[in-house]
């Protein structure tokens, strides 16, 4: 089943335009919130990484549904059974007051209204794709330093201390899924939107071209020819490959500017000749020809 997770496109774009521009305060804080994001599933993962291979286990989809989408951040067939996991990774003690749950900032956040609105569309899509499944949900407070006082938890919430002993009951209970939580599973997903791409996507216009380590994120370069050395950290890759992966990057930037020998050339800061830049394109995207020259576009990641 599908066990890897990406960065969102919003986390890839925001971190490139980190390093090749100056972010807004508010396009900064939402990286920081990203990032943080992103930190508490890969420990979601690290733990679910127990569950051995016969469990199935489905993270990170883009569902559409309807004329919207919506997240799902880990699926779980268990017997005829889904067991649905949205995974925070706030900090800070928080209070109920009433049915509110308040930091002491001040700050509100609503405990059940994701995982029930995720967990009726779920449901409606299973229903109208003809499957009969129970679909139980969960949210997962993943960081060890997060509390809510006063809570009387139904058992939809669990917290860090708590999700161990989560994964170890399904660990030492397994039940093989269903043909028919097998069935919804893989149905989700077929149509997990990859492409996707939210409205709001930050834009700057006045970027830094130039190859960027993937690891430390500097522009200083060594290396010959055919190899792209990273200045500071000594990361190495080829040539073709840093183009590809630089065009890539400011293709998710910006999809609506084509992607030409000349753009690519200009976005990896000018330091390669263009048929180098040309054989990079080749091995990276597909060729499309029209009556103005030649284009590339990019290839449809698989499953
Ligand atoms: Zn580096």
């Amino acid at each position: 089943m599908k066990r890897y997770r990406n960065k969102s496109l919003r986390h890839r774009v925001l971190e490139s335009y980190y390093y090749r521009t100056k972010l807004s305060h508010g396009d900064y804080r939402n990286l920081v919130d990203e990032i943080q994001g992103y930190r508490g599933e890969l420990e979601y993962d690290a733990a679910m990484g127990e569950l051995p291979a016969e469990f199935l286990v489905v993270n990170d989809l883009m569902v559409p549904y309807g004329k919207s989408q919506f997240q799902v951040d880990g699926l779980v067939g268990y017997g005829d059974t889904i067991i649905h996991h949205e995974v925070k990774n706030y900090t800070g003690t928080y209070v109920m007051g009433g049915d509110e749950c308040v930091s002491e900032k001040g700050h509100r956040i609503d405990l059940y209204s994701q995982i029930s609105s995720v967990n009726t569309r779920l449901y409606n899509l299973a229903r109208r794709w003809g499957y009969r499944i129970k679909i139980i949900s969960y949210t997962i407070f993943i960081h060890p330093e997060f509390q809510i006082n006063g809570l009387d938890n139904d058992g939809r919430i669990v917290f860090a201390h708590l999700f161990p002993a989560h994964v170890r009951e399904l660990l030492n209970n397994p039940l093989e899924p269903s043909t028919q939580v097998k069935g919804f599973l893989e149905r989700l997903m077929d149509i997990d939107n990859l492409e996707y791409r939210p409205p709001d996507m930050p834009y700057y216009t006045d970027t830094r071209p130039g190859i960027l380590c993937p690891h430390c994120h500097s522009f200083e370069k060594t290396g010959t020819r055919q190899t792209w050395g990273c200045g500071k950290c000594g990361f190495e890759e080829k040539v073709l490959d840093a183009i590809g992966r630089t065009v890539m990057e400011y293709h998710e930037i910006d999809p609506g500017v084509p992607i030409t020998t000349q753009n690519a050339f200009h976005w990896c800061g000018g330091q390669f000749d263009k048929q180098q830049v040309r054989r990079a394109l080749k091995k990276h995207f597909n060729q499309l020809e029209n009556g103005r020259g030649t284009t590339y576009v990019r290839r449809l990641r698989s499953n």
